[in-house]
């Protein structure tokens, strides 16, 4: 196989690729949660629970405990649906939704502070006919504003009057910290496991045609990509936060499950593997499995975290190998 460095707009890449331009990470990519492996393998899981909580997960929590204190109205004022608290949260949810992607995007995509370094592949947000106003960014951008940041808040908002009203279980964290950490601990793992069954639904060929087209136009992803969605995508995805409807829970947990939508899904489009802080410095981004979703259609349709693709054989790791395998499991799937 022949690896070439490429070097565009002077920006040296530094980064073998195979002759599409595609960079792969090395090592074992995708690998399933070691803590779903037998016999048990103690290294990795310590490893793996580090990474599941340092840095996104831990920040998040910080983000959704900072909302909650400082930036969701008085209980009091949210028995009943009125315009004014539910505008706050409104506002606030699309600042944070804006503030968010724009700092990836503007950073990696328009600043290309680390220019292709650690870049999936050599593209740039697209111009085409298939986006709103033929442009791809201010595309995703009116998907996530104006769409995804008001299903987000919609959910919110009947949570809030939910727990202010006493219809639903409320937990306190005072009285029961020890569950109220677990909820909080299984939140994104929750998130994974409903992800996976919601899009897989959405590859349904009706649900896929009526709705989910609208998020795979982008093959090429960024940040703004990534609540490029129908608005009935952005329902089935938000609707993960009614597991609170059922599980007694405080608001901070359900603001950290809304969040988790939003945040989890700018990030896993973010089209780097790592962020470059400074020179030998990054945080991983750990883009390339859902990107490969994007370029193949038919794999990795959740996260290598609740491992459900290498449960069902629909995992790819992006190796000549396991595209074979792909292509020949659409070709019985497809019957040709
Ligand atoms: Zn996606
Ligand atoms: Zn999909």
């Amino acid at each position: 196989m022949t690896n070439i460095s490429v070097e565009r707009d002077g920006l040296v890449d530094g980064m073998p690729r195979d002759e599409r331009g595609y960079w792969r990470p090395e090592g074992d990519v995708g690998a399933p949660n070691p803590w779903f492996s037998w016999p048990p393998k103690p290294r990795a899981a310590a490893l793996w629970l580090k990474e599941y909580l340092w840095p996104y997960n831990i920040l998040f929590m910080i983000v959704a405990f900072l909302t909650w204190a400082y930036l969701t109205p008085e209980m009091s004022r949210m028995k009943e649906f009125r315009a004014g608290w539910m505008l706050e949260i409104f506002l606030r949810n699309q600042i944070m939704l804006i503030a968010y992607a724009s700092i990836l995007h503007v950073s990696m995509w328009t600043l290309k502070t680390q220019g292709y370094q650690y870049k999936l592949s050599l593209n740039w947000m697209g111009k085409s006919r298939k986006f709103l106003w033929n442009d791809q960014v201010r595309d995703n951008m009116f998907w996530s504003i104006a769409s995804a940041g008001t299903v987000w808040t919609g959910f919110e908002v009947l949570m809030h009057y939910a727990y202010a009203n006493g219809f639903i279980p409320y937990l306190d964290p005072r009285e029961q910290p020890i569950a109220f950490a677990l909820i909080l601990f299984l939140s994104p793992l929750w998130y994974n496991f409903y992800f996976y069954w919601g899009h897989r639904l959405l590859h349904v060929k009706f649900l896929y045609r009526a709705v989910h087209h609208v998020h795979h136009r982008n093959i090429e992803v960024g940040p703004w990509s990534g609540l490029s969605q129908h608005p009935i995508e952005h329902i089935v995805m938000y609707a993960s936060m009614l597991i609170h409807w059922v599980i007694g829970a405080h608001p901070i947990n359900m603001i950290f499950q809304g969040q988790q939508v939003t945040f989890g899904s700018i990030t896993g489009h973010g089209g780097f593997e790592e962020i470059v802080v400074k020179d030998k410095m990054k945080i991983s981004y750990g883009n390339y499995w859902h990107s490969l979703h994007h370029r193949f259609f038919e794999c990795n349709y959740g996260e290598p975290t609740i491992p459900l693709d290498h449960l069902f054989g629909t995992n790819c790791d992006g190796s000549p190998e396991a595209r074979e395998k792909m292509l020949a499991r659409m070709r019985s799937m497809h019957g040709s």
